[in-house]
């Protein structure tokens, strides 16, 4: 990253993307200085070379340049970070790898290429990872240089730059496009809103302003955006008014989509393409293993939608479609075995997306529990009628399976007794569900422990039939 030669940048964070930030300002003749409150990652920065400095400490701006901050460090809520409140007070501009990512393509830094890379950005409350892994692997599978970084893969910093007229494909969350100075996609995705995550930007209000600041004035050439909730359909009026037709891209899965711009939309299985008022594409989703149930059909039509938008033909994308795996501990279809799907959910770990999961499936033997979230099993009332039983894990199984009335639940606490049991009632035509509807801290450091276990005694139990 150029434009700060010879002059002193704060790196606040030192995490992967911290760290390659660090990287990439001294390749471009910066002099990183940088803190985190954890001395072990101090101690990992300067092992590289890097100086470390307390930026709280008096006076620690006199001579910085700019202060570029972690995706991982809450800068609003519960109260105002303290650094970037001495940063702003001294006069220092804040932005984050992304911002400086923009910037440095934007000043012509990728100008060895032809065709500089085109960005696409993706955004919004769920199915963010899914989207982009998936606009990744189209975009691999038809041919094109790809990268995918981010939230997911790798920091934007740390990325090499795929050859000439390749695509950057970037996942946001919105503390990521809240502080970046500079945000020029060439495509942006917004998939939906929900009220997960509210607590760091003070309520849907100030999550969707986050959000939107990807599609600010001057903004991308081409904007997919979900039109299933209140703020999606007003942003999408707003930004296609007065515009050329072809600016914005809605899609929606829960409703057929008409009028005279583009839309893409998935109803009853099938993801369907209108352009000025007549259809362009078809396309069967049921038999994709890798996108089961509504909710990756929402993920589909924004990454068709993007790739559509970077010239791709439907054809390509749907043979893309049928290979794209999913993504581990997502709605992942691990094994299949006498008329038996098994499938890793664990990151399914609040009830909302436990009902996404449970939606996605019927016959369920459903492996579930763990540590539980605020609100109770109440919101999953409806889903249960495709659950055939409950094998409740955890440490608090037994207050767990109280909850679920009317579902037969047996109490296993252990992962090792849920899939042993599972596997022994289940019949042809059965799905055998980890998706805990709780978190994993209980028993595992996280929730992909959690799958890597269900996976592998899966696996290890097939294997020795
Ligand atoms: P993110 O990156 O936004 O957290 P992921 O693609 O990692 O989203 O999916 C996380 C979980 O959210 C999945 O396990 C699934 O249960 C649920 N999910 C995925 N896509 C969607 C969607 N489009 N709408 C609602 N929930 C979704």
């Amino acid at each position: 990253v150029k434009g700060f030669d010879g002059h002193k940048v704060a790196v606040l964070g030192l995490g992967r993307s911290g760290l390659a930030t660090a990287r990439a300002l001294k390749a471009g003749g910066a002099i990183p200085v940088c803190w985190d409150d954890n001395p072990a990652a101090r101690d990992k920065a300067e092992a590289e070379g890097f100086a470390t400095a307390d930026l709280m400490q008096p006076g620690a701006f006199d001579e910085i340049a700019s202060l570029i901050v972690s995706p991982g460090i809450p800068h609003l809520y519960p109260e105002p970070n303290k650094v970037i409140s001495a940063a702003w007070a001294a006069g220092v501009p804040v932005d984050n790898d992304i911002g400086l990512f923009f910037r440095s393509l934007a000043g012509g830094e990728w100008h060895e290429f032809d065709t500089p890379p085109r960005v696409v950005a993706v955004t919004g409350s769920n199915g963010k990872s899914t989207t982009s892994a998936l606009i990744h692997h189209i975009l691999t599978e038809a041919g094109k240089p790809s990268q995918l970084a981010g939230n997911i893969g790798r920091g934007v910093l740390d990325i090499d730059p795929p050859e000439d007229g390749g695509v950057v494909v970037l996942e946001l969350s919105s503390y990521q496009t809240d502080l970046a100075r500079a945000l020029t996609p060439d495509v942006a995705v917004f998939t939906n809103l929900s009220p997960d995550h509210l607590d760091r930007h003070g309520g849907k209000g100030g999550y969707f302003a986050a959000k939107r600041r990807l599609f600010a004035e001057g903004g991308p050439d081409r904007a997919i955006i979900g039109v299933d909730e209140n703020e999606g359909r007003y942003l999408a009026n707003q930004l296609s008014e007065g515009a050329a037709d072809d600016r914005v891209i809605r899609i929606s899965s829960a409703q057929k989509l008409t009028g005279p711009g583009w839309q893409v939309f998935a109803r009853k299985g099938f993801l369907a393409e209108y352009r000025k008022g007549r259809q362009t594409a078809s396309i069967d989703l049921r038999p994709i293993p890798g996108l089961p149930g509504a909710h990756n059909h929402q993920n589909a039509c924004a990454a068709y939608a993007a790739c559509r938008a970077l010239g791709l033909s439907p054809r390509t994308i749907e043979d893309a479609f049928h290979s794209f795996a999913g993504l581990p501990h997502r709605s992942q279809t691990i094994a299949q075995a006498n008329g038996v799907r098994y499938v890793n959910d664990s990151k399914a770990t609040n009830v909302d997306s436990a009902e996404k999961a449970l939606r996605a499936f019927t016959n369920i033997r459903w492996i579930c529990g763990g540590l539980e979230k605020e609100g109770g099993l109440d919101g999953l009332r409806d889903a249960l009628t495709s659950v055939k039983k409950a094998y409740v894990i955890g440490r608090e199984a037994a207050h767990f399976a109280m909850q679920l009335t009317g579902t037969d639940a047996e109490i296993c606490t252990t992962m090792e007794t849920a899939v042993a049991r599972a596997m022994a009632e289940a019949e042809d035509g059965d799905t055998v569900l980890l998706a805990p509807a709780a978190a994993s801290f209980d028993q595992y450091n996280n929730f992909e422990e959690r799958g890597d276990d269900f996976t592998a005694r899966v696996r290890a139990a097939l294997a020795s039939f």
